[in-house]
């Protein structure tokens, strides 16, 4: 499988992506060939590409790029929640290329520029024929429970007005299981018992597969790392703050979906 220069015609959905946003109709529907012909010849056009392997198409524009009348900006999340498996999947993997393609531009051996591989969805060296495949970063998601409680913590850095999940990437050498009682002990001070795997979710922002855990509560008091967590409670699922939106994994692991 490879990628190809964008093929219009195709019986395939043309995912149109913009930041972390994916471009629809104003009344929800995908853009077909007729509106593709709209856009591209108003809007700029970073990058494109089609990969038959996985019928799929996939337009980038800029994060800030105004779009023309007819069309809306969805979040992906949004996206993920109201669509299906397959689009969902197709979706997310456009928009994962996207990252990658635009960050891995040259070799990391020797410094040439990559061209897009002809075998292989990857880019290759011209040089020493290096190939670099798109990448993902795992990453370990958990809700800690307490009794009937569970854990949610306001983050430092990022999403400041909700409370989320713990969460963290794996460090090279750890099980994912190993991540997720390190990053609780990190963040919160507690230790926890009974990591029990749930699920995953590509969540390509830039290139992160969440894996989803719960656990137990075994022992400690909090103790917050204060670079990265603002505030952490332990809360009813009924009475939850304002938390994550439905179309993440973690929305399904608060509400016990998973
Ligand atoms: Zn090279």
């Amino acid at each position: 499988m490879a990628l190809e220069s964008l093929s219009m015609g195709e019986d395939f959905p043309v995912f149109v992506v913009s930041g972390r946003d994916i471009i629809l109709k104003t009344d929800g529907a995908a853009l077909s060939s007729a509106d593709l012909d709209v856009f591209l010849s108003s809007v700029e056009v970073l990058d494109s590409f089609t990969e038959k392997d996985f019928s799929l198409s996939a337009v980038v524009l800029a994060p800030d790029a105004v779009l023309p009348q007819g069309f809306e900006r969805v979040a992906m999340r949004q996206f993920f929640h109201t669509h299906g498996e397959t689009l969902s999947f197709k979706a997310a993997r456009a928009k994962a290329l996207a990252n990658w393609r635009a960050d891995v531009r040259f070799c990391s051996v020797c410094g040439t520029e990559l061209a897009d591989s002809a075998e292989f969805t990857a880019r290759e060296c011209p040089h020493c024929h290096k190939l670099f495949f798109p990448r993902i970063e795992p990453c370990v998601i958990v809700l800690v429970s307490r009794g009937d409680k569970i854990l949610l913590a306001r983050h430092v850095q990022r999403n400041q007005d909700i409370y989320a999940c713990i969460a963290g990437f794996i460090e090279s050498g750890e099980s994912a299981e190993q991540a997720v009682v390190r990053e609780i002990i990190e963040e919160t001070g507690l230790t926890v018992r009974n990591v029990r795997y749930r699920g995953s979710q590509s969540w390509p922002f830039p290139d992160q597969l969440m894996l989803a855990f719960t656990a137990e509560y075994e022992s400690g008091e909090f103790r917050l790392q204060p670079d990265e967590i603002a505030d952490a409670q332990w809360f009813s699922r009924d009475d939850c703050p304002a938390s994550p939106q439905p179309g993440s994994i973690a929305y399904k692991l608060i509400h016990n979906e998973i």
